[in-house]
């Protein structure tokens, strides 16, 4: 362990959404590993959802810790606990949280002079802490959750605006600058990217800052998209070191798996795992839509029904919205149905997700492509049929179908997200069941399941001592360890 006067004192601050919030958390937890001294910024009940690996980490001797800001919850009326965009269940939560985590800034600032810190690592979706490193003179790291393959489509896109020159929002265009040819449509596109309005103001902003900091850490690995590293690393312009990916080297216990990101403990005699635990290897499927989506009842209804078609066994994560539709009915039903005839199992709202990728019985995803999701299907060697929904999940797809090869597209035609999506279904039962069976028959699936094992065991030896991914997080900590030695301020 370092002196205290030499070790690195860094501070995290994750955005609060899942998506953002796991993999920072890993990623601190492995700076603290290291031999930085850690502090996470966040509120109460977002530090509940992570606090028991602190703890463990703390007590074996590793300095981290986490520093609690207050959530806005009562002045904003919100539901109490409703401190992380997966808690909304209507646009107007969503709004609500957004403004709450605005409103942090002030009392967050107030916490990086107290705590004096070397270096701010902290999510795209605050730029402004790019003035409050400067203010202190030390780094700001600009934490990316995405793929640069999805940050190189988006700024080749922003800069030569193909989608402006089709017909059509289904024409397709090719997306300039990239290695591979890669055809998109206007109906794929972020909203932020063709229009004008608050979010495309903060993306704007996050640009512009990742542009000023000191580099980007990106939860990704060489091996797995190698070619798009450097292209954003030269488009850019800044340095950037890929660590990923960080939830399989940051959990790599069966206790971690089953708590990663979220409060409660899963029985671990619960029923779907007694009967996970009684399926042959790679005949489940697991579907499951991210940590924010929420689907209309009429999409729920397509999926059991797909699922049903395809004959394939599976666990579905199911999430509700407020109102309490006849869609949670029909679920109830359906789930009844599948555990008389054990063909399934429906996890209500929250699964523990790295605990059943990672299950012998587990051979395919069906995924929204949220980054974390591929990542961790990527590491425990699972191939994916994809279904994007909104933000950059799209490009995600076209990485996984075209370039690596390891997806099976279901045929999502539309980039939005679930709370301006209609009552009707996006897609229908007969396409599901098709993509279900080119993923989980084993003929059709030959190749991309070995692929899939091949990309898992490069995503394992990525992190190992002298893997790429290893390598880089030493730099970097090297780095910022000389920058404190000499005391240069940035
Ligand atoms: N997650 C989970 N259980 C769930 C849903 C999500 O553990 O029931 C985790 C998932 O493992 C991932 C994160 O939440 O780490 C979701 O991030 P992702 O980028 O895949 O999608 P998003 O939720 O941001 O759309």
């Amino acid at each position: 362990m370092e002196t205290e006067s030499h070790q690195l004192n860094v501070i995290f601050l994750p955005y609060l959404s899942p998506g953002h919030l796991n993999p920072m958390v890993d990623t601190a937890r492995l700076f603290a590993r290291y031999g930085a001294s850690v502090t996470i910024i966040t509120t109460h009940a977002n530090a509940l959802t992570f606090q028991n690996a602190i703890d463990s980490d703390f007590n074996s001797g590793y300095h981290i810790r986490t520093q609690v800001v207050p959530f806005p919850t009562t002045q904003l009326g919100l539901p109490d606990g409703a401190e992380n965009l997966k808690d909304a269940t209507s646009p107007d939560i969503i709004g609500k949280i957004f403004y709450g985590v605005s409103m942090l800034q002030g009392p967050i600032e107030l916490l990086f002079k107290d705590l004096q810190p070397d270096c701010l690592v902290t999510d795209l979706l605050y730029p402004w802490t790019v003035e409050s490193a400067a203010k202190l003179g030390i780094p700001r790291l600009h934490f990316y959750s995405a793929s640069h393959f999805a940050s190189c489509a988006t700024h080749f896109i922003r800069k030569h605006k193909p989608h402006e020159r089709v017909a059509s929002a289904t024409q397709k265009f090719s997306i300039p600058g990239l290695p591979h040819h890669i055809e998109m449509t206007n109906l794929q596109l972020e909203q932020w990217i063709k229009t004008k309005d608050e979010f495309s103001d903060l993306m704007n902003e996050a640009n512009e800052s990742e542009l000023r900091s000191y580099g980007t850490l990106s939860n990704s690995f060489h091996e797995l998209e190698g070619d798009y590293e450097h292209l954003y690393k030269s488009t850019k312009g800044i340095k950037c070191w890929s660590i990923g990916p960080v939830s399989a080297w940051a959990n790599k216990g069966d206790e971690e798996k089953v708590t990663r990101g979220h409060k409660e403990d899963f029985a671990q005699d619960s029923e779907w795992l007694h009967w996970l635990n009684s399926k042959q290897n790679e005949s489940v499927l697991y579907v499951s839509f991210g940590s924010l989506t929420r689907l209309p009842h009429a999409q729920i209804v397509e999926i059991a029904h797909g699922l049903e078609i395809s004959g394939c066994s599976f666990i579905w994560v199911a999430r509700e919205k407020d109102e309490i539709d006849n869609g949670h009915i029909f679920l109830e039903e359906f789930e009844e149905k599948m555990k008389r005839s054990k063909k399934g199992f429906i996890i209500w709202n929250w699964a523990p997700q790295l605990l059943i990728l990672n299950h012998p019985a587990i051979g395919g995803i069906v995924t929204h492509c949220g980054w974390n999701s591929i990542l961790e299907s990527v590491s425990a060697g699972v191939p994916m049929m994809t279904w994007p929904m909104f933000a950059e999940q799209f490009y995600n797809e076209k990485l996984l179908v075209e370039v690596l090869k390891i997806g099976v597209p279901v045929g999502a035609k539309e980039n939005k997200f679930w709370t301006s999506l209609g009552d009707d279904a996006m897609v229908g039962r007969e396409e599901i069941a098709k993509a279900v069976v080119q993923l989980m028959g084993k003929e059709e699936s030959t190749e991309i399941r070995r692929r899939a094992r091949e990309l898992a065991g490069a995503s394992k030896k990525t992190t190992e001592k002298g893997g790429s991914s290893y390598n880089s997080l030493m730099q970097l900590l090297d780095e910022l360890k000389s920058l404190k030695k000499t005391n240069i301020k940035i």
